[in-house]
């Protein structure tokens, strides 16, 4: 693990809340990092529900999750926190000099005086393929839900699943690798129709492959699928690429001492702390008399926490109310005049 990254606050979890975690933090001057799974912002909004309306933002009467994300984005730009994309918060532990290390599955550490757990419903990761042993081939001949294709020009890869992401995989690949086949458990899919009919296309032009069945076993060269008919298929190839979908594990979370009630942190409702001082957490992942799990809650929340830090970055120190509308210290941080 490498030297520890010192910081004000880590954020764990880059959805709409973390997201405005770090926009609050930021007008009390208080800096930040920020660590998702994923490979983007956004939680939820962008993971689920990327393309559909909301309409119970403040002020916004309809938006959609994905320009809820840039919104957030642009609104903390000024600040400039720092982000750790595809990487997964691995543990937490108290330091003897009162601050938290915190490490993560690349290899990152942070040292931080506090800690905002902003973790949703848990860590959005792939699904992964049910083959025996077949995680010893992760990051040389199997990849799941990769950031870029770049890697896989001029060759014979397989792509399995059966929705928008595995197809516009597929269909990118086609003009790139050598050879691409499609590999899905059934002959339909869970795909926008202009993608699925895209994907016949190449297929009827004879540049997509297309077998129906699910993977039975996977040697590194080799994929062997069982078909619906029970017989079995073997694809050689140099990569596999699964997109399988993404679902939420609350994961390591769950090891790191806090107390839990329902795979939630309870917290008070005035700093919405847990029991660990200097450890918040907002949005989805706390519990409190009243809970409700919706996007203007979690404003709410993570303006309190911010609040709420600023005794322990700040200790003796008596930090004033601004209004962004009329203080020019405000005006300067967020570069407006
Ligand atoms: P999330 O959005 O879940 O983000 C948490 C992030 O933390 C994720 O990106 C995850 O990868 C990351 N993470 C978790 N653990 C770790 C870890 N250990 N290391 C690194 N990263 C980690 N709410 C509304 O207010 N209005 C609506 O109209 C609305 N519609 C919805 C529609 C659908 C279909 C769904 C599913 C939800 C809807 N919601 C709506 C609920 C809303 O999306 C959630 O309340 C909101 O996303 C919670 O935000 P969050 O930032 O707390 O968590």
């Amino acid at each position: 693990i490498a030297d520890p990254i010192e910081t004000d606050a880590l954020i764990v979890g880059a959805g709409p809340v973390g997201l405005f975690q770090a926009f609050q933090l930021g007008l009390l001057e208080i800096s930040c990092h920020i660590v998702d799974a994923l490979p983007a912002a956004g939680g939820q909004c962008v993971a689920l529900y990327g393309g559909k309306p909301i309409y119970d933002i403040p002020g916004t009467p309809v938006t959609s999750g994905r320009d809820l994300a840039q919104s957030l984005l642009q609104q903390v730009a000024p600040f400039k926190p720092q982000f750790h994309f595809g990487e997964q918060v691995a543990t937490l532990a108290r330091q003897p000099d009162e601050r938290l290390l915190l490490t993560t599955s690349a290899g990152k550490a942070f040292l931080a005086k506090t800690v905002f757990i902003a973790a949703g419903v848990g860590a959005f990761v792939p699904k992964r393929i049910a083959v025996e042993g077949i995680e010893r081939f992760e990051g040389t001949s199997l990849f799941y839900h990769p950031d870029s294709l770049d890697r896989f020009a001029g060759q014979a890869v397989v792509v399995n699943g059966g929705d928008d992401v595995a197809l516009e995989t597929a269909i990118a690949l086609t003009g790139t690798a050598a050879q691409v086949t499609l590999v899905h458990r059934r002959d339909g899919f869970q795909a926008d129709e202009a993608t699925v009919a895209a994907m016949r296309r190449l297929v009827a032009q004879g540049k997509l492959a297309f077998k129906v069945g699910q993977p039975g076993a996977f040697d590194g060269k080799q994929l062997q699928i069982v078909t619906p008919d029970a017989t079995t298929l073997d694809l050689p190839l140099d990569a596999l690429i699964a997109c399988l979908g993404i679902s939420p594990r609350l994961g390591p979370i769950a090891d790191w001492g806090l107390e839990l009630e329902r795979k939630q942190v309870p917290v008070d409702t005035e700093k919405y702390e847990t029991r660990e001082r200097g450890v918040f957490a907002v949005g989805d992942i706390n519990t409190y008399p009243g809970k409700k799990k919706l996007i203007v809650c979690g404003f709410h929340e993570a303006t309190l926490a911010a609040w709420g830090a600023t005794a322990i970055v700040f200790p003796g120190k008596a930090v004033p109310l601004q209004y962004t509308t009329t203080s020019t210290r405000l005006h300067e941080l967020l570069g407006v005049r």
